[in-house]
């Protein structure tokens, strides 16, 4: 699924984001920076050992934040590692958390003049964020970032992407971008 805001695409799609040729990827890291399971893993897996080095000079990433490093062996130039919250019950702070981890991932894509982004689904898999209220959170963060940031700049960012790892993720995206658009 694929809409546009203003000259932006923004797209759904099932698949491997470590495989991803967009200009960077978005890493569900962990304040450390340290590596891990799930999406994490895997980007340290397939990008080779530089992205963690460049991690470890770093050294971490407070939650809702974001940091970038290069992308080493991937297909992406470089890779947006941003922590988001650990669900507890939704009441410390997670909905304010996880919108501003996509926020500062967007935003510190902007400042590089980065064209095109893709993000997994963020806290939704070892964090346990609920993937119904997660999913609205990403795409009004996104959309909203597109209508009311991405217009004023002189290279804007083209491609948003959203790379869901299961056919049942993405139907969850899809089901709440219609209900956020309004489109049947
Ligand atoms: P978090 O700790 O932020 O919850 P996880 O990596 O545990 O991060 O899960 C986040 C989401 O990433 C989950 O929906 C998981 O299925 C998904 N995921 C795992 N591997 C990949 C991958 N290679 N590409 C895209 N998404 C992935």
């Amino acid at each position: 699924m694929e809409i546009k805001i203003n000259s932006t695409t923004l797209s759904l799609i099932r698949g491997d984001i470590t495989q991803e040729e967009t200009e960077a990827i978005v890493n569900a890291a962990n304040s450390r920076l340290a590596g891990g399971g799930g999406v994490d893993g895997a980007i340290h897996r397939a990008g080779g050992p530089k992205i963690m080095e460049e991690c470890r000079k770093i050294g971490g990433c407070p939650t809702g934040s974001a940091i970038i490093t290069a992308g080493g062996n991937l297909k992406a130039r470089y890779v947006i590692h941003t922590v988001g919250p650990v669900y507890r019950d939704g009441k410390n702070r997670e909905a304010g958390l996880l919108s501003s981890a996509y926020k500062k991932s967007l935003e510190l894509a902007v400042s590089k003049g980065i064209k095109s982004i893709a993000f997994p689904s963020i806290s939704t898999g070892a964090y346990g964020y609920p993937i119904n209220e997660a999913s609205e959170i990403a795409l009004k963060t996104v959309i909203d970032f597109i209508k009311t940031e991405v217009g004023a700049q002189a290279a804007p960012l083209q491609l948003v992407r959203f790379v869901l790892f299961s056919d049942k993720d993405l139907k969850v995206y899809e089901e709440s971008l219609k209900e956020i658009t309004g489109k049947p």
